[in-house]
């Protein structure tokens, strides 16, 4: 993967965050200035550790286009057992190294 590539990335990325409400859509957060994440409410069919953060971020706005429901969380509400109703056990989401 190039260097383009993780750029490319980075900024689609942050452009997907911003299109999802740009913060932390979960009521009881109490750290909007976390770093902010995205998350599947319904679980994902794949490894974000496992993929580039290119693939990551198509993977993404695969999942848009196909109807699948994305949301903004924070670091700290991501990782909060609430938010993991579908997920294995401290599997945290979208770890890709951004
Ligand atoms: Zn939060």
């Amino acid at each position: 993967m190039g260097r383009k590539d993780k750029e490319w990335a980075r900024r689609r990325r942050a452009q997907l965050v911003q299109e999802l409400g740009g913060k932390c859509t979960d009521p009881k957060c109490t750290t909007p200035d976390a770093p902010l994440e995205i998350d599947h409410p319904a679980g994902r069919d794949y490894d974000v550790r496992r993929l580039s953060p290119d693939q990551v971020v198509r993977r993404y706005l695969r999942d848009q286009a196909e109807g699948r429901k994305l949301r903004v969380l924070c670091k700290v509400c991501n990782s909060h057992p609430r938010n993991q109703p579908s997920r294995r056990k401290g599997e945290a989401e979208d770890a890709a190294g951004f």
